[in-house]
């Protein structure tokens, strides 16, 4: 796929991932030198403070209903806009405002930071100070000296973690983090968490008029950060009347599969799920 696409790689065997990150556990990697590991809160907060003049944000103000219409009208808890194009851009909670309830369901992903390690953590853990390899599992050595283990997908009906799934992720993401890095005798998460993302049965995304006035682009299955960036830019193009190849390729990319009515939903996603877990356990 990276050679179709001319994309820069390297192969890397054990002992150079080893060099890298301390550990012998991964047999073979790709690099992919021209792409990133992002912080998506440093993202964000970025984004907030570089925005052009003409947009302001509103923070903490939850948008209760949108009515479709010419102009559309957004319904927040203490105040209503209108506006003639709306860009709804909530991903998997679009179903909560009513749309898309056939199309996408949400799903969380979970994640663990260390504490910073001491220094003698750091010694004994060895490679480099700044790494990230993805994979079933994410793990990333940040700058402020702090692991960070991305591992574990489930389904959310209710759009949230509960405290005794949480606390099972603790301890998973510890042995997961253990098995790679046995030095580290004692090493302790300062934070877990989930975040939702937006799922589609058949892995495609949607894009494009939802009701009159009321556009969005969503459904990118976990891997959201390049096609949202680009889909979200095209979607404010198409809601202005603009035509274009891109346009019309994540046109062709779209129309999500329609999912089955619960309680056949919900099955049907944990069989799913447990199918993807076995194929992956080698890697766990
Ligand atoms: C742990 C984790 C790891 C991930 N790793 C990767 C990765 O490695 N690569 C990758 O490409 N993607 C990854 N993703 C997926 C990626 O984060 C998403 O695809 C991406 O954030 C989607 O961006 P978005 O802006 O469309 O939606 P979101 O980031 O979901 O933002 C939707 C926003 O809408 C707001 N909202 C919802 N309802 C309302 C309402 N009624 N009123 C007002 N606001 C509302 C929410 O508060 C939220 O801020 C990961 C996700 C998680 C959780």
């Amino acid at each position: 796929m990276l050679d179709a696409a001319d994309e820069e790689y390297e192969w890397h065997d054990r002992s150079s991932i080893a060099r890298v990150t301390g550990t012998d556990h991964y047999h073979a990697a790709i690099l992919t030198p021209r792409s990133v590991l992002l912080n998506p809160a440093a993202l964000c907060r970025g984004l907030g403070e570089t925005l052009p003049g003409n947009v302001e944000v509103c923070e903490q103000t939850p948008v209760r209903r949108v009515e479709p219409g010419s102009p559309v009208k957004i319904e927040c808890a203490e105040a209503s806009i209108s506006a003639r194009n709306v860009l709804l851009t909530t991903n998997a909670f679009i179903a909560r405002l009513g749309f898309l309830r056939r199309d996408v369901f949400p799903m969380i992903a979970c994640a663990s930071l260390s504490r910073p390690l001491t220094d003698d953590e750091q010694a004994a853990m060895g490679g480099e100070s700044e790494w990230g390899i993805t994979g079933v599992t994410t793990m990333r050595r940040t700058l402020s000296n702090r692991i960070l283990v991305r591992h574990g997908v489930d389904y959310t009906y209710d759009f949230r973690l509960s405290e005794s799934r949480r606390r099972h992720l603790v301890e998973s993401h510890k042995v997961i983090l253990r098995k790679r890095f046995p030095m580290l005798a004692n090493p302790d998460f300062e934070h877990t968490w989930a975040g939702v993302f937006c799922m589609t049965r058949n892995w495609a995304s949607h894009f494009g008029r939802l009701e009159p006035g009321v556009f969005a682009s969503l459904g990118y299955c976990g891997v959201g950060l390049p096609r949202g960036t680009i889909s979200g830019r095209l979607l404010a193009e198409y809601a202005m009347g603009t035509e274009s190849g891109l346009i019309t390729d994540v046109q062709a990319l779209s129309r999500p599969r329609a999912l089955p009515p619960q309680p056949f939903l919900g099955i049907g996603i944990q069989a799913r799920l447990a199918w993807y877990r076995w194929r992956a356990r080698a890697e766990a």
